[in-house]
């Protein structure tokens, strides 16, 4: 039985099965989630009798990390290897992506939801792979998990290395922007977030983790209704139906007039704003009236605010926008009230940057491997 991904309620119901008290399910919750401790061996919180039968029936099985890519702004880039799920015998081995970007005082990590993806935005190249499969909740959650674990100083006893993982753990940010469509894996990315978000289990603050979408209504009026939620972004990357169906065809599923519509309704916390990014390609989406209509497409949504993302350019037929019109966009946004920031992608030279997840190995001078 694997372990990583499963929740207090089957912890408990399979120690249960174990002939243990349910309580043990709860101990075990702690030592894996709270504790980041995954070795089943030297969980001593649980009696011995226990870790002996959690050795011959269980497991705990992390993404083998493939190759690390330090890029020369710091940004880590993991490539993992994903086994094929024993107990979904049909599903696919797999390699998956997630970005770990330090910057001072806090870090982010951005982890992957799917082993490709089937939504074919035109600016990303990950779209090239397709989809493979759905990744786990186990898998899913591995990605924060294994950078925490790192970033912790292995030379310090088990309680330290507890304290400083909740430290690093307080100051993480995790986006859900690497490969795949969060929304197109519901179940397993929920299963997945309860447990991140759960102060009990690993401990992110909600205020600190974003679930970015292409715009599947069914799901965001999905995610509206969950107790346990991190923030909502929406690439949106376009200023009419027209340039959207052309950019990113689910658009042709979902009009902008159904998407906004969702983010109406969506019920934000007293907290919260509805994040829009918008991908900048030159001479296609970055006119002063792109900008303009932006402005009116949002008019109607109350505390929103939009990203400027300059785009990387590379083996996809775009073009950079040109630092003056990224500006003029900014300001028109800004002036009409949408308050609207420019954001840089990070780890360019190692392909970890945004839309550049596609398994591709990196030749960069720059590169380092580090494994
Ligand atoms: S941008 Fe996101 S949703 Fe679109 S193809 Fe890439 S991974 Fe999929």
């Amino acid at each position: 039985m694997e372990l990583l991904g499963k929740n207090k309620q089957e912890l408990r119901a399979y120690c249960q099965s174990l002939g243990e008290p349910a309580y043990r399910g709860a101990q075990l919750y702690h030592a894996l989630y709270a504790e980041r401790n995954l070795d089943l061996a030297s969980m001593t919180n649980l009696p011995a009798a226990l870790r002996a039968k959690l050795a011959s029936y269980a497991k705990v099985t992390l993404p083998q990390v493939k190759q690390k890519y330090l890029s020369a702004d710091g940004s880590v880039r993991y490539l993992f290897g994903l086994s094929a799920p024993e107990e979904q015998s049909r599903m696919k081995a797999a390699a998956v992506e997630a970005v770990f970007m330090p910057s001072e005082g806090r870090q982010t990590i951005c982890i992957s939801t799917q082993a490709g993806c089937a939504v074919d935005c035109q600016f990303c190249l990950t779209a090239q792979l397709g989809l493979i499969r759905n990744l786990t909740a186990g898998e899913i959650l591995a990605q924060v998990l294994l950078p925490l674990i790192e970033m912790s100083r292995p030379d310090t006893s088990p309680a330290e290395e507890v304290a400083e993982e909740n430290a690093l753990a307080a100051r993480t940010n995790v986006v859900l922007m690497g490969q795949g469509e969060p929304l197109l894996n519901f179940e397993n990315t929920f299963a997945a977030l309860r447990i991140l978000l759960d102060k009990e289990g690993v401990g992110l603050s909600p205020k600190h983790v974003t679930l970015s979408t292409s715009g599947v209504v069914p799901g965001i009026e999905r995610m509206a209704k969950e107790v346990v939620r991190p923030k909502l972004a929406i690439s949106l990357n376009a200023s009419n139906d027209e340039q959207r169906d052309m950019l990113m065809p689910i658009n042709r599923k979902y009009p902008l007039k159904d998407l906004l519509a969702a983010c109406r309704k969506y019920p934000l916390r007293n907290w919260e704003h509805l994040t829009f990014e918008y991908v900048m390609l030159g001479g296609v989406n970055d006119a002063p009236e792109d900008a303009r209509r932006v402005v009116k497409l949002l008019a109607p949504l109350k505390r929103v605010k939009v990203n400027l993302i300059p785009w990387n350019p590379g083996e996809l037929p775009f073009k950079e926008s040109k630092e003056a019109r990224l500006e003029e966009f900014r300001r028109i946004l800004a002036e009409r009230g949408v308050p609207a920031f420019v954001r840089y992608s990070r780890g360019r030279d190692v392909m970890a940057a945004c839309g550049q997840l596609a398994l591709k190995e990196v030749s960069s001078p720059q590169l380092t491997v580090l494994s």
